[in-house]
């Protein structure tokens, strides 16, 4: 059995041995999804309430430093079981999903959650759960865990990206440099810069390229902001690269019926915005998802430099 299939098997025996994932991916089946029309492309929103410890996740020093670390092994649930990834990672089960089948990937050290250096290891994990989409929050961009370096990963075939991607009607290639396709994506509301080749040391170099880019415009930040998702399909990578300005927009913070409790991470970006609370499923509108996206990412001029 390859390691995809193995790490299937692990979310079917714990979703069926582990009373807090049995009733939380057995819930999924009940959430609501909503899908909001945009023309070329739909955005969905998800109502997910499990979710709100992770929307609502303080994520400041202070509070992250009086919390035990969720993420380190001698902190897991005593049900967790893992897969190993080369003795670097766990592959975990995430027992408050989004997808169907929703993995948790910390690394077996507890270091702070920076991609840089850890990029190669996101596009071997991609090619190893060729089944998944692997994806990085950054410390500021909804990691909820921002002290321990982690990936996170869910079924293909889920993310309204991916079938964008695949039916080329939102985004555009821009350039070659050596074997590695720059795309972007105008009039997609998000500003997002996509990679894709076989060579891992070229697409290594060239997001250390952008990435380059990136801490120039956020000099301040321990990392420039954003979200990552990778996949692996047929001996190529496919990466989208969503630079960030803003971990959580301006709705977030308002009170009463202006509030929106939203969060934005990966998948948010990949298509499916996550509504923890039931009020903002039913009132959440195509222009509050386009205020929103426009708040949180950089945009396409920028991310076209
Ligand atoms: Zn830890």
């Amino acid at each position: 059995m390859n390691f995809s299939k193995q790490t299937k098997e692990l979310i079917r025996q714990q979703t069926g041995e582990w009373d807090l994932a049995a009733k939380n991916y057995g819930g999924l089946r009940k959430v609501k999804v909503k899908t909001i029309d945009f023309g070329d492309y739909n955005i969905d929103i998800q109502f997910n309430p499990e979710r709100i410890v992770s929307s609502a996740a303080k994520v400041d020093a202070r509070s992250i430093q009086a919390r035990p670390c969720f993420l380190c092994q001698k902190n897991l649930p005593s049900q967790q079981r893992w897969l190993s990834f080369d003795n670097e990672y766990l592959v975990l089960v995430n027992p408050f999903p989004i997808f169907p089948e929703h993995l948790t990937i910390p690394n077996v050290i507890h270091t702070d959650q920076r991609i840089i250096g850890s990029f190669g290891r996101m596009l071997d994990l991609a090619a190893k759960l060729d089944d998944f989409v692997i994806f990085y929050n950054g410390p500021k961009c909804g990691a909820s865990a921002p002290d321990h370096l982690h990936f996170q990963a869910g079924n293909k075939g889920f993310l309204p990206i991916e079938f964008d991607f695949s039916n080329g009607k939102c985004c555009r290639e821009v350039r070659r440099t050596g074997s590695v396709t720059i795309s972007h994506w105008p009039d997609y509301q998000r500003g997002i810069i996509t990679l894709n080749g076989n060579d891992k040391t070229a697409l290594v170099d060239c997001f250390n390229q952008i990435y380059a880019k990136l801490q120039i415009l956020q000099p301040n930040e321990a990392e420039p902001m954003l979200n990552i998702l990778a996949t692996f399909k047929n001996g190529e990578w496919i990466i989208h690269i969503f630079p960030r300005t803003l971990h959580r927009p301006a709705q977030y913070f308002e009170t009463g019926d202006k509030q929106i409790v939203l969060s934005p991470a990966a998948v948010d970006m990949g298509g499916v915005l996550i509504t923890p609370r039931e009020e903002d499923f039913i009132k959440i509108s195509k222009e509050d998802v386009i205020g929103i996206f426009e708040q949180v990412c950089l945009g396409q001029i920028l991310c076209s430099l």
